[in-house]
């Protein structure tokens, strides 16, 4: 029997997994299983203890079963830029449109694995993903679990599609306030109308030199922060320059994302402040790309050459990796991009596969998901062969189960 609205399959009441090993999102299992029972998984270990005599046995020859992945830094309503540029999706694409490609990013993202995004700010089209959201919860598009920003905060001026006339006003790409009031009520409204979490933009690039440079000052954020926090949300903050990163970790926002141009000092502070980063170095391969990078054929770009460098040094400094690659700059679908590049960049796969994880659990605050555990909810991934061996095998996706919804079989 199926779903009429969804066509997903009816939920089994018990399921029991048997694949070759299973990655519990810290540590990897060989010969064990994962018994589900509705929405939660009821047991794991070696699949000869698990009691099978109710359920359906889903065998699972030559595959690791994973739990769900997190994807840390996504934009569901924007496509790649090489397709069309940022500023044009912004200023040019109605919002209906954007949002009819945002339900097709939201299906491809949960085939590709991916049963959680933080979904960080809609780029101009306002509370859009708040909706997005509501509709994936009510099962009537597929998608993935959704941690939304709404529109996020920048300082007046700093965010918004460049080379106009000063005598034009264009849209932002978020939402514009400044100072003490104007900031307390701009935090509220968001949350008010569904902000799961607040996202700053720390420093953009902006003015005559078009250079990154900071934005609020360290009391503007201190003030996001404290309203954030006083409702129960974190604060996140976009940053690539040392001041800008210096500010957001003293404020108390708890993910940098980017993070470019940090020193062993500042990773040295994040360490200090438990202040995660989420590199994103995928955006920054495929934007160099989309730039005229031959990638493979010429040398790698200094852009490149530094990420590398500064990463190596968060990485050195013990700073808590997210897994996050600001997908949507790149194809929705396509967020194994970021994990083949943190392991390119340094990491090991299993470092890896733990940050979009249990990492990204613990950092975003979600206790129900991110392990395969009895009790949490049964999000699950099974892969081809062992990604903790060679990390592209997260790209060989069999089957993913939401909820204990068997979404790709
Ligand atoms: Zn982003």
């Amino acid at each position: 029997m199926e779903d009429d609205r969804t066509g997903k399959p009816k939920i089994a009441s018990n399921i029991l997994f048997k694949p070759d090993r299973v990655f519990d999102g810290e540590t990897l299992h060989e010969g064990w299983g994962v018994l589900v029972k509705g929405e939660k998984i009821e047991a794991v270990g070696p699949a000869a203890n698990l009691r099978s005599a109710e359920a359906d046995v889903i065998d699972l020859k030559g595959m690791t079963l994973l739990p769900g992945l997190i994807e840390g830094h996504s934009h569901l309503l924007l496509h790649p830029y090489n397709e069309t540029t940022w500023d044009d999706q912004v200023l040019k694409e109605p919002r209906a449109y954007r949002i009819a490609r945002a339900t097709v990013h939201a299906r491809n993202t949960l085939r590709a694995g991916f049963t959680t995004v933080r979904d960080l700010g809609t780029e101009g089209a306002d509370y859009d993903d708040v909706g997005l959201k509501q509709a994936i919860d009510q099962g009537i598009i597929p998608g993935p679990r959704m941690i939304v920003a709404t529109r996020a905060l920048i300082a007046t001026g700093s965010y918004a599609p460049k080379g106009f006339s000063p005598d034009v006003d264009v849209p932002q790409g978020a939402e514009e306030a400044d100072g003490h009031d104007r900031l307390i009520q701009a935090v509220r409204r968001q949350i008010g109308k569904g902000a799961d979490v607040i996202k700053v933009y720390a420093d953009y690039r902006w003015g005559l030199m078009s250079e990154a440079r900071p934005t609020f000052t360290l009391d503007e954020l201190k003030l996001i922060v404290e309203v954030a926090r006083s409702s129960g949300r974190p604060t996140v903050a976009h940053a690539t320059t040392v001041e800008g990163m210096r500010r957001a970790i003293l404020a108390g926002c708890e993910t940098i994302e980017h993070g470019d141009g940090g020193t062993p000092e500042i990773f040295a502070l994040m360490k200090e402040h438990a202040t995660a980063l989420c590199p994103t170095v995928a955006a920054g391969d495929a934007t160099s790309q989309y730039r005229g990078w031959k990638k493979g054929v010429e040398p790698e770009p200094e852009r490149i050459r530094n990420k590398r460098i500064s990463f190596k040094q968060a990485l050195e400094a013990g700073v808590k990796i997210c897994f996050g690659g600001d997908v949507g700059v790149f194809a929705h679908g396509d967020n194994a991009r970021e994990l083949e590049m943190l392991v390119d960049y340094g990491m090991k796969p299993l470092e890896a596969l733990r940050s979009a994880t249990s990492v990204n659990a613990d950092v975003f605050h979600l206790t129900d998901r991110g392990r395969i555990r009895p009790g949490l909810l049964a999000d699950l991934v099974a892969v081809e062969g062992d990604p903790t061996k060679s990390i592209g095998a997260i790209r060989k996706v069999r089957m993913v189960v939401k909820s204990g919804e068997i979404i790709k079989p």
